[in-house]
């Protein structure tokens, strides 16, 4: 097959780990930069071109869209989609789990567990928001925040009321959310590919801090998942349209509860802590899986 991996740099772990893994089993694989391709959106002729050149028919494609590019990424994916080329994950479900209220909004239609969360525009609501979800301790997170950069831990109401405020005075959007302190700092990485979790890991947040991020300092290690904790990562990703998504849980008393769901799931913290070959699983999903045209949303 011919495999695009729709990535800005190919020298990302990630990305080279695809095209690897994807020569490994006899495909041709090319990375293309998203933000390098213009189009021509006609319904005759759709196509896409780099440099002058338009890009050869692929079988699938692997989008590997940051968060910082969604906007213009999402069209690039949209545009091999509305050519027939069948993607991993589709633009409308890479754009429906960057918004992080919807996909709360969606997973909780669906009954999955989730921390009590809450949002409120007006710094007069703060209050009654505050008492919804249940009073200090809180765990307050700024929508657009990655890497765990945005996420405040507020241990009295008082507290919480000033971050609040000030993200509110700031016009940052934000939610506020139970603080699920039996967690202990650990989250689990579940990484599923289709309707299994082919590998998890633990990360465990450095003494005296309580966001896991290994950007923040945390690490990793294999963990055995529990049969709910398995069902709830696949709900959660078939809920959110993923076929390759990175599910995030909390231990919580209530069960397992996820607080995310990531449509490009890194590959490098994944493999080195369980010694999986991710990569390769994701080729074999696509073997079984890619047929042209198959788009269901095709964009809309
Ligand atoms: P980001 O998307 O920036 O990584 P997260 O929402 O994943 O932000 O939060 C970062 C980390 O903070 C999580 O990995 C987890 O360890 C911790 N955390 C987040 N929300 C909660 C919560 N409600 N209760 C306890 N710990 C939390
Ligand atoms: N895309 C990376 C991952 O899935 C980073 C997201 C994060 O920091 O949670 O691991």
């Amino acid at each position: 097959m011919r495999i695009a991996v729709l990535s800005r740099n190919n020298s990302l772990y990630s990305t080279r780990r695809l095209k690897e893994a994807g020569e490994a089993r006899g495909h041709e694989v090319h990375v293309i930069d998203p933000l390098k391709c213009y189009m021509n959106i006609n319904m005759q002729s759709s196509s896409v071109h780099i440099k002058g050149k338009e890009l050869p028919e692929f079988d699938a494609i692997i989008p590997r869209i940051g968060a910082s590019i969604t906007f213009y990424g999402t069209a690039v994916l949209r545009q091999f989609e509305m050519m027939g080329v069948y993607p991993v994950n589709e633009s409308v479900a890479i754009s429906r789990s960057r918004d992080k209220l919807r996909s709360l909004q969606l997973l909780s239609r669906k009954g999955i567990g989730l921390p009590i969360t809450g949002f409120a525009n007006q710094a007069s609501n703060i209050p009654d928001l505050i008492e919804m979800v249940g009073g200090a301790p809180l765990v307050i997170k700024l929508l657009e925040g990655t890497q765990g950069i945005g996420v405040v831990l507020a241990e009295t109401r008082k507290a919480a009321e000033s971050v609040i405020e000030a993200f509110m005075g700031l016009k940052a959007d934000i939610m506020v959310q139970e603080y699920i302190k039996e967690a202990g700092g650990a989250d689990i990485r579940c990484f599923v590919i289709g309707d299994k979790v082919i590998a998890a890991m633990k990360r465990q947040a450095k003494p005296g801090e309580f966001r896991s991020n290994l950007h923040r300092g945390g690490s990793a290690s294999i963990i055995r998942l529990t049969p709910e904790e398995r069902s709830t990562a696949v709900r959660a990703a078939r809920t959110m349209g993923l076929n390759v998504a990175g599910v995030d849980i909390l231990r919580s008393n209530h069960g397992p509860v996820v607080m995310e769901v990531n449509s490009s799931p890194g590959l490098e913290g994944i493999e080195s802590a369980t010694g999986k070959n991710v990569a390769d699983k994701i080729i074999e999903f696509i073997e079984k899986n890619a047929k042209a045209h198959s788009t269901r949303t095709r964009g809309k």
